[in-house]
């Protein structure tokens, strides 16, 4: 038995406001972001069948992210629910998430660290995420810090 992790990379472009926020963010602007997605697992036997030697196949992780995370976010704006009587209705905000936080880093990192979790195969576990927003800025969401 040995102990791996495997990490997969995903890109995606989001808008946000973080309204009350006293600065540049409180504007509708949006950022390039890159999500480093690690796992950890077991891998019990490599000279078995090709699904062992796994922790999981990387397509199966890669499906997660998209669906959970990646078709949700992508091309989003991502505004505190509190705003939803002041935006406007026309098409170009059809792409409108909602959330009950304030969309930071810290706080995209949190529920997608609950999303990704909720999918995981039995045995493996989300070891950690980083949300890189600029290129000179990351937020890192870590299992250890977190139980
Ligand atoms: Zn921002």
């Amino acid at each position: 038995m040995a102990i791996f992790r495997l990490t997969k990379k995903f890109h995606f472009e989001m808008a946000h406001v973080l309204n009350f926020h006293e600065g540049a963010c409180s504007n509708l602007h949006g950022h390039s972001y890159t999500l480093l997605v690690s796992v950890k697992g077991n891998v019990e036997n490599k000279n078995l069948l090709p699904t062992t030697g796994m922790v999981m196949d990387f397509g199966m992780l890669k499906k997660i992210v998209n669906d959970e995370i990646i078709s949700y976010f992508d091309h989003a704006l991502v505004v505190h629910e509190s705003m939803k009587s002041v935006l406007p209705t026309h098409a170009i905000f059809s792409k409108t998430v909602f959330v009950d936080y304030q969309p930071t880093s810290e706080n995209i990192l949190q529920d997608m660290a609950l999303k990704i979790q909720q999918k995981l195969p039995e045995n493996v576990e989300l070891h950690h995420l980083i949300l890189q927003e600029t290129p000179d800025s990351f937020a890192e969401w870590w299992l250890n810090d977190n139980c």
